[in-house]
């Protein structure tokens, strides 16, 4: 399994693109900052998407993909999600009153996106992949993803989360652990309220799955707060010291092979 980080940040700069995964070339997890990372061929391999929920930072190039996929090579691609996000994405974001209705061009009945419901907890094969949504805590309703391989290699993502995430581990058994840390500590109690994480906060979190399932994946920290980067980062590795742990930030463009 190839997991390639197409955008690791919370919001966009020259040179950091908005939340979203790509695994093995053809599966997306969330479409913040996707298409402005990938080449045309790249980008016509991919299939299906899969959303955590609806918050623009992790769907807006649902947009942009349709639109190339729409007009250049007239693909189809499945869009994976809670019904809930779902339903906000068809009634704000692919309305057709911005842009093209991509649930309806080039015509209703071959449509260039077309949206599946996936049920929490309810394992499904996904484009080859065994999927598993798990609810998250965010200020909306949202899911992480556990994702395997048909060779078994197997990842955790946890989408925007907050303290909590631990009801999560008991339904997992992951090799790479993509978590979100959205601020520094010293924002921890505002970062609770609005739904994320700090550093503090994963550390709470990964102890407690260290203690439920014996062990620690290799943890990749995505959805970092661009101006605090430089302090996440240092809080990051005292908690990867602490816990003796392989946890460090990802950048765009990193690619992990299971
Ligand atoms: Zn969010
Ligand atoms: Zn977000």
């Amino acid at each position: 399994m190839e997991i390639r980080i197409l955008g690791a940040h919370l919001t966009e700069l020259k040179g950091t693109r908005l939340t979203s995964l790509l695994i093995d070339g053809t599966l997306v997890v969330d479409a913040g900052g996707l298409t402005s990372a990938l080449s045309p061929p790249e980008q016509k391999k991919i299939k299906t998407v899969l959303l955590t929920h609806h918050h623009f930072d992790h769907t807006r190039d649902l947009v942009t993909l349709a639109a190339n996929a729409g007009y250049y090579w007239q693909s189809q691609l499945k869009i994976y999600a809670l019904r809930y996000t779902l339903d906000i994405v068809t009634n704000c974001l692919l309305d057709g009153k911005m842009y093209t209705n991509f649930l309806e061009y080039p015509s209703k009945e071959k449509p260039t996106l077309i949206l599946e419901t996936i049920e929490p907890y309810n394992r499904k094969t996904i484009a080859g992949y065994d999927v598993l949504a798990v609810p998250a805590k965010h200020s909306v309703p949202a899911v992480g993803y556990q994702i395997i391989s048909s060779d078994g290699k197997s990842l955790f993502y946890t989408g925007d989360t907050t303290v909590g995430i631990s009801d999560q581990w008991k339904h997992i058994f992951p090799q790479l652990l993509i978590v979100e840390v959205a601020g520094p500590n010293k924002y921890g109690d505002w970062l609770k309220k609005v739904g994320h994480l700090c550093a503090r906060f994963l550390r709470d979190e990964l102890i407690q799955f260290r203690q439920c399932k014996g062990y620690l994946p290799r943890t990749i920290v995505i959805h970092i707060g661009n101006p605090f980067e430089q302090e996440i980062k240092e809080e990051v590795a005292g908690v990867a010291q602490e816990l003796e742990a392989d946890i460090s930030l990802g950048y765009e463009d990193m690619k992990i092979i299971l």
